[in-house]
């Protein structure tokens, strides 16, 4: 299809929309799987789970990441943020990583009414911001489950969601450090944003981590936060529009 230079700024406004205006404008109803995908920069994700039964911190992977230093997104229960207040304070305190919203107790938010999902979104902006003093820009629904009045709603809130385009796999039982390892190596593209979890311990997370660091580093990715990769595509759209007329 031949481009009109009035048709590529319009494509290029629908892609600037999802990700930058999403608090301006309560319209704008997509969630955000992946950054640029010209551009060799990766975003680790890790969701820490509002559960029934406790499931604490695994501050191991912390380690890693303050060892090897690498930026990343933690997306953060309501509920485990009053579990885990202590884990929480020292995560938000970390220049490297960036808290989002997971809700507060872990529904399945489709299922239900406009006015529970924004209690749930509310009440985890509340628990979060009690612990960290800032409420969250970002938002990943559980399960990965969404759709447009989930998207609305968080947006009407001012947060923008953001799903993954690459699942580590990571509660699978047959899970084991190389077959993580292996299948993140294998599976991850340019502005790919990745999911695992930071509170199940008996999870190989932690194991798998420095040689998923290593390995994606090696094939010349930049690891960097959700919001970086917000950032970046906001300014390709800008410069596709610029280019354009
Ligand atoms: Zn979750």
């Amino acid at each position: 299809m031949r481009r009109t230079p009035a048709t590529a700024l319009v494509l290029a406004l629908l892609t600037l929309a999802p990700a930058g205006r999403a608090a301006a404008s309560p319209a704008v109803q997509a969630a955000v799987e992946h950054g640029l995908r010209g551009e060799r920069k990766i975003a680790l994700t890790f969701d820490a789970c509002t559960t029934r039964a406790p499931s604490p911190y695994d501050p191991a992977i912390t380690a890693v990441l303050e060892a090897m230093h690498v930026p990343a997104t933690i997306f953060v229960g309501g509920g485990w943020a009053r579990e885990e207040p202590a884990a929480l304070a020292e995560l938000a305190r970390d220049p490297l990583l960036e808290i989002g919203n997971h809700t507060e107790t872990h529904p399945h938010l489709t299922r239900l009414p406009d006015a529970r999902i924004r209690e749930e979104l509310l009440a985890a902006q509340r628990d979060i911001a009690a612990v960290t003093g800032r409420a969250p820009t970002l938002f990943r629904p559980p399960y990965g489950e969404y759709d447009a009045r989930v998207l609305r709603v968080a947006a009407e809130l001012g947060l923008t969601t953001i799903e993954y385009d690459l699942p580590s796999g990571d509660p699978d039982p047959r899970a084991t450090t190389p077959a993580l390892i292996r299948w993140v190596l294998r599976e991850a593209r340019p502005g790919s944003i990745i999911v695992m979890h930071i509170n199940h311990p008996r999870f190989h997370t932690a194991e798998a981590l420095p040689a998923i660091v290593a390995g994606l580093r090696a094939r010349g990715f930049e690891l960097v936060t959700v919001g970086e990769l917000l950032r970046e595509r906001e300014r390709g759209a800008v410069a596709t529009a610029a280019t354009s007329t």
